[in-house]
Parts: C-alpha cells; sequence; structure tokens
C-alpha cells in the first residue's frame, strides 16, 4: 500500500514538467535529448526509485552543507545560491565559499561505489556546470566535491576558470536556442547509439525515428504519427 502511494508521488512530480529556459545542467548535454525536453516529446518516464536517489543526492548534500557551516575553516557566504537571472539559462551552486583568502563556488555531485571508485579526475559535464557558474558568479575558482553515497568517502578537485569553455557553452546554448525557436531538430550526438548519454536517454525512441542529422520538427513529428499508425 505504502509502495503504491509514495511511488504515485514521485510519479505525478515529474508529469507536466515544461521547460522554457535552459538549467546549468544541460551544459555539454546532446543538444537533440535538450530539444526533445523543450518540446515535450514522448519518453520513456524514470522508474519512482530513480526519482528517489535524486532527492537522496539532495539529501547528503545538505549533511555535507552542514558540516561546512559549523567549520571555523571555511566560511560559506551563501548556499544554494542561484545565478544572476537573464533569459538563457537558470541554475543554483551548491554554494560560495570562502578560506579567508578566496572565493569558490562549490558544486556538490554524489554517486554509488563504482562510479565513484573510477573517478580519476572530474567528469566532463560536472566541469561544465562548474564553468558556467564561475562565469555567472566572476569568480575564477571553484570545487567539485564528490560524495560516495555507499560509504561517505569524498574526493574533491580545485577547477580554475576557463574563459574559452565558458564562452563556448553559452555559444551552443544560444545555437540550440535557435534551432529549439525556428523547429530544427538536431543531429544525433557523435558516438550514437553507444554514447552513455544514449544508454540512459528517455528519448532514445524518438530519435532513432529521425535523421541523423538536423532535421524538421515536423517531419519528425509526422514520422512518429506514421510509425504509430502502423503499430496499430
Ligand atoms: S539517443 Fe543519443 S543522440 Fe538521441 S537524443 Fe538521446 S542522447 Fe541524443
Amino acid at each position: 500500500m505504502l509502495k503504491e502511494i509514495i511511488d504515485k508521488f514521485y510519479l505525478d512530480r515529474q508529469k507536466d514538467r515544461q521547460q522554457n529556459h535552459f538549467y546549468i545542467t544541460d551544459a555539454g548535454k546532446c543538444p537533440r535529448s535538450v530539444f526533445f525536453k523543450f518540446k515535450k516529446a514522448p519518453r520513456k518516464e524514470m522508474e519512482a526509485n530513480i526519482l528517489r536517489l535524486f532527492d537522496h543526492g539532495d539529501h547528503i548534500h545538505k549533511l555535507i552543507m552542514n558540516s561546512l557551516l559549523s567549520s571555523k575553516d571555511i566560511h560559506v557566504v551563501s548556499s544554494e545560491v542561484k545565478i544572476p537571472p537573464q533569459e538563457l539559462v537558470s541554475g543554483r551552486a551548491d554554494a560560495v565559499i570562502s578560506d579567508g583568502k578566496e572565493l569558490y563556488v562549490l558544486d556538490i555531485k554524489s554517486m554509488n561505489s563504482m562510479v565513484f571508485k573510477a573517478l580519476a579526475e572530474p567528469k566532463g559535464e560536472n566541469i561544465n556546470q562548474l564553468q558556467l557558474y564561475l562565469y555567472y558568479f566572476k569568480i575564477p575558482k571553484g570545487i567539485l566535491l564528490y560524495v560516495n553515497k555507499d560509504n561517505q568517502n569524498l574526493k574533491e578537485f580545485l577547477i580554475d576558470y576557463d574563459q574559452a569553455k565558458a564562452e563556448h557553452l553559452i555559444n551552443e546554448f544560444d545555437s540550440l536556442k535557435k534551432k529549439i525557436d525556428t523547429d530544427i531538430v538536431p543531429s544525433r550526438i557523435y558516438g550514437y547509439p553507444d554514447d552513455w548519454q544514449c544508454r540512459y536517454c528517455q528519448f532514445k525512441e524518438v530519435c532513432s525515428i529521425g535523421e541523423s542529422g538536423d532535421m524538421s520538427w515536423q517531419v519528425l513529428k509526422e514520422e512518429m504519427e506514421g510509425k504509430n499508425q502502423n503499430i496499430c
């Protein structure tokens, strides 16, 4: 009984989510999958236990922040800091901290033991997100702090601001925004279908119907409808 009630709570939360602007977490992601999110293309819904795992990640972030807030060696200038409002992208860094000399943007990521063990350097997608925080906050240094969800071990990486990378990511958002506004579905990513993003992609089925390069969203929708009729 409780399982059904709790599952429903999580599944209802993800229904009818409309995306109108980019999130920092979209940085460096497959542009086609971000396009599909904006257009509310049919997708494989996430299972309730995966959604609960995201909540668990938030809980771990709070535990880490509690220890930093009690520390005398680090000053938490602000936590859950939203980037300055503008039309293109929104996001919220876990914290801005200071060691008394310099400011750092802190981004906390949690993962299972297997991924944590293999982590010799920070993940590219996490660096992308941090670079955008550094760009918007005008802070030259950031820290990626990884937490092993299974045993609470930590790994940290200091990241310097890379202006060229941040501007490249903003330009990518700009060009994707143009495609969204003009209904042009972006190309599949290089590495399709074996890339890890494809393996976990909720839009795999819609993506497979389309062409590999840029294409009209209208044409893809017609192809989707044709395929559904053939199935019926
Ligand atoms: S299956 Fe791969 S290429 Fe297609 S939308 Fe998903 S991530 Fe992008």
